[in-house]
């Protein structure tokens, strides 16, 4: 068993409503304590959305998604791993993002993660919009390149916007990929549907070797299989998860900027992350959760809900079970 300063606190100890909502209500290891050099798994905020192109609001995912959180118990129900026991996870704060400037955000974050890395932290990150994904793979892909796992409605690797904007939330994995900080043939996008403007995006994808599966062909298949596939596609390699709570149908995760009808349930998008086993997850976010059209709250709730999903995996390829 390891420090009971990692266990978070206790419903049974103190109502989830009250107390300061840290993630999961795990401990805050601010920058500087040191209690951080024990932290395996962290827990971080990216409160910024300054790639977004359309709906904003993700810059307050973390805040609400921290509060959803405390709605998260110690046990995982369906597979019994007690992730909080078995890894010290901790809530390591926000990164202080610049929302008037892209760039001096982006070095912020990869300055944050690149600090992660040095200390043997694995990252698990709750944006933000997706384009806070590329400064974090700058980061952890700085030895190789990494292969990716990435739940979406979109593909996220358009050339550019407004005639030659790079940086957007929808262009993230294309300049990952041209920045060879992805091994294209190591990433699977899942889930991707929707109106297009074109097929530049997917035509990229095609040619440079990374593997899409749409919407159609995830409903035809089951999860298991999907699943399978997309572990074999990540291999034995270091690999990042990203998943964007568009990959799951408006029906249950109103909350966001970019919906997409005919996505999967509630159900399925907790299950295609609870099938994440055996991957070797050097990190894993979850972003585009938009609180100001998440008027119920359940959005948030879902997200953190995948979050611990994912926890329970790299907790447990972590502690080698
Ligand atoms: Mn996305
Ligand atoms: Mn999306």
């Amino acid at each position: 068993m390891n420090d009971p300063f990692f266990h978070p606190v206790s419903g049974f100890d103190l109502p989830r409503f009250a107390g300061i909502p840290t993630f999961m209500r795990l401990p805050h290891v601010a920058p500087g304590d040191p209690r951080r050099a024990e932290v395996q798994i962290g827990l971080v905020g990216i409160p910024w959305d300054s790639g977004t192109t359309n709906r904003p609001g993700p810059r307050h995912g973390p805040r609400q998604m921290r509060d959803a959180s405390t709605m998260i118990r110690a046990q995982n129900g369906a597979t019994g791993v007690r992730p909080f026991e078995l890894v010290n996870c901790a809530d390591l704060g926000d990164v202080g993002p610049n929302p008037a400037d892209i760039a001096d955000s982006m070095e912020r974050i990869t300055a944050f993660y690149d600090d992660l890395r040095r200390a043997g932290i694995v990252p698990l990150s709750a944006g933000g919009d997706h384009l806070s994904t590329l400064p974090v793979l700058r980061a952890l892909a700085r030895d190789a390149p990494l292969g990716m796992i990435h739940f979406d409605s979109h593909t996220d690797l358009y050339k550019d916007y407004f005639d030659g904007t790079q940086y957007t939330h929808g262009t993230p994995f294309r300049r990952a990929v041209e920045e060879g900080l992805l091994d294209p043939k190591r990433v699977v996008q899942i889930g991707i549907r929707g109106t297009a403007y074109d097929n530049e995006d997917r035509d990229f994808a095609e040619a440079v070797g990374i593997r899409v599966i749409p919407i159609e062909e995830f409903h035809a298949r089951t999860p298991e299989d999907v699943m399978a596939e997309a572990r074999e596609i990540a291999g034995d390699g270091a690999t990042y998860v990203s998943y964007d709570i568009d990959f799951v149908d408006p029906a249950f995760a109103p909350g966001t900027g970019t919906p997409e009808v005919g996505g999967p349930n509630s159900y399925q998008a907790l299950l295609v992350a609870r099938l994440l086993t055996g991957v070797d997850i050097v990190g894993a976010d979850l972003v585009e959760v938009s609180p100001p059209f998440d008027a119920s709250g359940a959005t948030a709730y879902l997200g953190v809900s995948i979050m611990f999903e994912m926890l329970c995996n790299m907790a447990r390829g972590l502690a080698g079970r």
